[in-house]
């Protein structure tokens, strides 16, 4: 049935764009793993279940895919136009999750860290990685 090929398709994508090793999460791990940060990764007991947890330095990070969370203000975070009924609540209800999450880690003495997709493109990532060590080292 073309119904059911194009359900699976969908929920195929949807899965990739979802999955937890994206590629923007990994960029981020190889930098610091090669500038030898220790850190779990997707720690499930923790709020929000944050991309890297680094005890050494009581941070956490969050890499998050513009689109998904909303990022506010950038130019990748392009409001659908189409079944936005669909698309809004869901990207809200993420924003909300978000914040609701930090809220907490920091009541439990974390440093929370995000980091966004899109200044993870070329010619911004060696900044961005610069400017996030630091951060984690808080020089
Ligand atoms: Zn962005």
């Amino acid at each position: 049935m073309a119904d059911t090929h194009s359900i699976e398709t969908r929920s195929y994508n949807m899965s990739r764009i979802r999955s937890v090793n994206t590629k923007p999460e990994l960029k981020v791990r190889k930098f610091l793993f090669s500038n030898g940060f220790r850190y779990r990764l997707n720690v499930k007991e923790m709020p929000g279940k944050p991309d890297l947890v680094l005890p050494k330095y009581n941070a956490v990070i969050f890499v998050h895919g513009c689109f998904w969370h909303g990022h506010d203000g950038c130019r990748y975070f392009v409001k659908p136009k189409s079944n936005q009924s669909y698309w809004l609540p869901k990207i809200e209800k993420n924003i909300n999750r978000d914040k609701a999450n930090f809220a907490r880690l920091i009541e439990l003495g974390w440093r929370v860290l995000e980091v966004w997709e899109c200044d993870l493109k070329k010619g911004k990532i060696e900044g961005t990685l610069e400017k996030l060590v630091r951060t984690i080292k808080n020089i």
